[in-house]
């Protein structure tokens, strides 16, 4: 039986809620072993059809980051909820448009104390992929393509 982390997930969520005033979504952890395999540190917010917000997460996260990095990982999640990204057609959006939506949801974390955290999370990915970029990752789950990730993490960490 794997642990789903939810209560320590709810845990996060119930403070970045707090701290940004944006309604929690519903948590919705990955179960089963073929999903679990494809990204550890994956989480991210969606719509269900019938409407409701539900963050999306690999409870193996938890094996690979420290509180402070999921913390900023959900934090910006939370940007994309804030920004009403999660209705937005993404299919039909723009490189560019999918691009500035992700530096909002970044600057949305760094906004509310969660910008190190975030960078560190970002870090850690890019270095154990080996330098990958993110944006590859996100294209095989259908999400909002992505900025280069140093160029990211150095504007989290900028003053
Ligand atoms: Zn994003």
């Amino acid at each position: 039986m794997i642990d789903l982390k939810k209560a320590e997930m709810q845990d996060i969520v119930d403070e970045i809620s707090a701290k940004t005033g944006i309604p929690k979504p519903t948590l919705q952890p990955w179960t089963d072993a073929e999903t679990m395999n494809q990204e550890p540190t994956f989480a991210a917010a969606g719509l269900t059809f019938g409407g409701e917000i539900v963050l999306c997460y690999c409870p193996l996260i938890f094996t690979k980051l420290t509180r402070d990095e999921i913390c900023g990982e959900i934090a910006h999640e939370f940007g994309h909820i804030a920004d009403g990204d999660l209705a937005k057609d993404r299919q039909n959006m723009s490189f560019k448009a999918q691009q500035q939506a992700e530096l909002r949801a970044d600057a949305f974390a760094k906004k509310h104390g969660y910008g190190s955290g975030q960078a560190a999370a970002l870090r850690e990915w890019y270095y154990r992929e080996g330098g990958k970029q993110i944006e590859f990752l996100c294209r095989e789950y259908g999400q909002l393509d992505h900025p280069p990730t140093l160029s990211r993490i150095k504007a989290l960490e900028s003053k």
